[in-house]
């Protein structure tokens, strides 16, 4: 059997090694834990008691990822430069020698020079599915964390680019296997939010939630839209637009600052476009969304034989943006390692894949995008002052969507037509309360939150009918949104702190009973969830068990 062929010929058995006179266990040269999972399983259900599911969710995965990763690396010190179908077969046999689960590769298609993977998994005697079930029961969502992020990091590691698997079936949701598909990060898509589980982020933005649901109501018939045109006529909005065109035909380096879904890249798209590169390729990278042990193979590029398994040689991004425009979108996340050699590239114009000592010249113009505040960044030492000088030459500020408000009439038609064209849909346009609505919103997810807004209202309104608030804010609105609704007095109010209190004031006034109204507010949600309390739950900003306990504390008559 092959699997028996793989173990006894790395005779694993003799590189674990436990030295119990120094309290430790080594895996070849990494050191291991011998952990109760009856521990790891408390571990689990407090950091999903105390930070949510969805947070816990991410701190699993990433855990996964990283033990993942070593493992890969062990793999390919085993097996040299072998066939990458090998390599990958490792991993099972590594995961089930630590005792967590037994892995079955169950189909694989890889191909080292393309840079295509697909693999299928699936899983039995998870200890994580165990450990979920023991302690939460069965419930909607697959549940195996760290496994899944164990997969991706090992993958990743042995095949030097962002792979991400994902569980499509598992025994934690009622499901007679556990099933994991792997496919290249990209293949996945950003829409909904999948990925930001393999990322550090504080706070996932609320419109994660909105892709989420918008990449169900797309299903199929979605026609690919080119990239939008830059919309607005506020002061903020010209003032950055101005700066920008007037840097379009020179070569000058340009920073865009700003929030995290203003349209960063369209503005650098514009810039491409409008330059005497527009020809020549236009490659956008986002720093944030690659984890850091892969960046530097993604910017520079690999050479064959650069470390065991590395069968063919592969461009990076500048070398692919030769002659044109690379986009370095989130570049405050660059570890400090990568930024040194970005800034050499800067300063020589040559580049050196991974892996080799030959230099190659590279004719890029650079466009850089951040949310985080560099100079704090450079003040905290995350960041490299000359890095900063050699970035931001050209900084261009463009405004949040709240700070421009009124534009929103122009980007909603902008994008109106966009989604018209793009879903063959006729509409009359945008009722005068529903624009009223999105007049006064907050936008905490900017453009991008107002493109996803427009895209399910295009979707939802009926053919030649008009959008309405409905359409807009479908199913779950988010909490900024409740604020948004017309008051006692007929005001479409905004959810600002001012509006919010003076609705916690008039319901004082009434003669209040708060127990009732948590009672109700509990029901309400229960039943927009369609009775599915994990969903109930988000829409009341708690975790799941804490909705369980609420409700259950509602039964018992009052003491
Ligand atoms: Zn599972």
């Amino acid at each position: 059997m092959k699997h028996q062929r793989l173990i006894e010929q790395f005779n694993l058995r003799s590189r674990l090694r436990f030295n119990v006179d120094e309290g430790q266990i080594w895996l070849d040269e990494n050191r291991m834990l011998l952990i109760h999972a009856r521990a790891m399983g408390a571990l689990r259900r407090e950091l999903i008691d105390t930070v949510g599911d969805h947070e816990a969710r991410g701190i699993l995965v990433r855990m996964g990822f990283v033990a993942g990763m070593q493992d890969g690396e062990l793999a390919q010190k085993l097996y040299g430069e072998g066939d990458p179908h090998d390599v990958f077969g490792i991993g099972p046999e590594l995961h089930a020698f630590e005792g967590v689960v037994k892995a079955t590769i169950i189909d694989s298609k890889i191909d080292w020079a393309r840079g295509t993977f697909f693999g299928e998994v699936t899983l039995d005697n998870s200890w994580e599915a165990e450990a979920h079930v023991h302690h939460f029961g069965v419930g909607d969502d697959p549940v195996c964390w760290t496994i899944v992020g164990f997969a991706s990091g090992y993958c990743s590691q042995f095949f030097k680019r962002f792979i991400v698997f994902r569980e499509m079936e598992c025994v934690g949701k009622g499901d007679s296997r556990c099933l994991l598909v792997g496919k290249p990060a990209e293949a996945w898509g950003e829409a909904d939010g999948y990925l930001d589980y393999f990322r550090r982020v504080d706070g996932v933005p609320r419109f994660v939630q909105q892709e989420n649901e918008l990449t169900q109501l797309r299903g199929s018939q979605r026609e690919p839209v080119r990239p939008g045109r830059l919309v607005g006529n506020s002061t903020g909005f010209r003032a950055a637009f101005d700066l920008v065109s007037k840097a379009a035909t020179s070569p000058i380096n340009v920073l865009l600052l700003g929030e995290t879904g203003v349209g960063k890249e369209m503005f650098a798209r514009w810039l491409h476009d409008h330059s005497d590169r527009a020809e020549q390729p236009f490659v956008a990278i986002n720093c944030a969304a690659i984890p850091h042990d892969l960046i530097e193979s993604e910017l520079f590029g690999v050479q064959k034989g650069a470390y065991t398994g590395a069968q063919a040689s592969r461009p990076g991004r500048f070398e692919r943006a030769d002659g044109g425009t690379l986009f370095l979108d989130e570049v405050g996340d660059l570890s400090p390692a990568t930024q040194v050699k970005l800034l050499r590239v800067l300063q020589t114009g040559e580049i050196e894949r991974l892996g080799d000592d030959q230099t190659r010249k590279v004719n890029v113009r650079l466009v850089a995008a951040t949310n985080v505040n560099l100079q704090q960044a450079i003040a905290d030492g995350r960041f490299r002052a000359d890095l900063y000088y050699r970035l931001a030459t050209y900084p261009v500020v463009i405004p949040p969507l709240r700070e421009r408000r009124c534009d929103v009439p122009l980007l909603a038609a902008a994008l109106l037509e966009k989604y018209e064209g793009s879903y063959n849909k006729k509409l009359q346009g945008i009722s005068e309360k529903a624009m009223c609505t999105l007049k006064a919103y907050p936008w905490p997810g900017n453009v991008r939150e107002l493109e996803n807004l427009i895209e399910r209202g295009v979707l939802l309104a009926p053919n030649g009918g008009l959008i309405e608030i409905d359409h807009l804010f479908a199913g779950g609105a988010p909490a900024s949104a409740a604020g948004a609704e017309v008051d006692r007095a007929g005001v479409v109010g905004n959810a600002s702190e001012a509006s919010r209190s003076r609705l916690y004031e008039s319901i004082l006034q009434d003669g209040f009973d708060l127990e009732k109204h948590e009672a109700r507010l509990l029901e309400l949600a229960v039943q927009r969830a369609g009775g599915n309390l994990t969903h109930a739950a988000r829409l009341l900003g708690i975790t799941r068990r804490q909705l369980a306990y609420r409700l259950r504390q509602g039964t018992t008559p009052a003491t």
